[in-house]
């Protein structure tokens, strides 16, 4: 099941690029499996699947021992400054960076371990009092005091949009973020690259991609729905 989910998604994502003119290769569909189990995992790296998102740390550790074969894992969810030191070098990409708190503690570690970690910024665009993420306005300034952060590196920013009925609703919020990303590319800070847009999930995804995203967050297209009580 899993599986053809999975090729039904990337269909439908292929489909949505190219008619609003993009190339489908710039879009990079991240299969949401927090919760799930590993022979989850294995059916899809057997595919050829290789970007995994998951919410928690301790999760991405042991799926990340576990896994046949390496594939990417990419930490979606909020990141505690306590759980940095264990995930820093195994996240491909950290989607979840909205501190100088957390930006000085990632630093610390990738400094530790000798890498570069790779982050995005969340931000909270339609400014939901539930969600984690700085707000707009708050983003420049941001970008400019961690930019100098040696071992961190930013690729772009990230959005959890509201969950509603209609995702036109959301098109506004995508619009936002992807002219923030401009925004900042044409100030040409050092070190920061604003080449990824990682929003829309399996409510929104394809209004995401047609407001520019570059990685889709999908979970429960491709998995089904998650069970928190097990
Ligand atoms: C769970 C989660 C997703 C996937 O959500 P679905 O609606 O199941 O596709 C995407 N992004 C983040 C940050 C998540 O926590």
């Amino acid at each position: 099941m899993v599986k053809e989910n999975y090729r039904l998604i990337r269909k439908e994502i292929d489909e949505t690029a190219v008619k609003c003119g993009r190339d489908p290769k710039d879009i990079t569909l991240i299969a949401v499996s927090k919760t799930k189990p590993l022979s989850d995992i294995e059916e899809l790296i057997s595919i050829g699947v290789e970007d995994f998102g998951e919410n928690k740390v301790q999760e991405l550790c042991d799926k990340y021992e576990k896994v046949s074969k390496p594939v990417r894992f990419h930490q979606i969810g909020h990141l505690q400054t306590n759980k940095v030191k264990y995930v820093v070098d195994k996240a491909c990409l950290i989607h979840s960076v909205d501190s100088v708190k957390l930006a000085k503690e990632i630093q610390k570690e990738a400094a530790k371990k000798n890498v570069t970690a790779e982050i995005l910024i969340e931000v909270n665009v339609a400014e939901e009092d539930s969600k984690f993420g700085l707000k707009v306005n708050e983003v420049v300034p941001f970008v400019e005091e961690i930019s100098s952060f040696n071992n961190i590196h930013i690729n772009g920013l990230m959005t959890i949009a509201p969950f509603v009925e209609d995702p036109e609703e959301n098109r506004k919020y995508f619009r936002i973020l992807a002219q923030l990303a401009l925004d900042i590319k044409s100030k040409n800070i050092d070190n920061v690259n604003m080449s990824v847009l990682s929003m829309g999930m399996t409510n929104d995804y394809k209004i995401a991609i047609e407001e520019g995203a570059t990685m889709v967050r999908v979970g429960t297209a491709i998995f089904g729905a998650r069970n928190y009580n097990i």
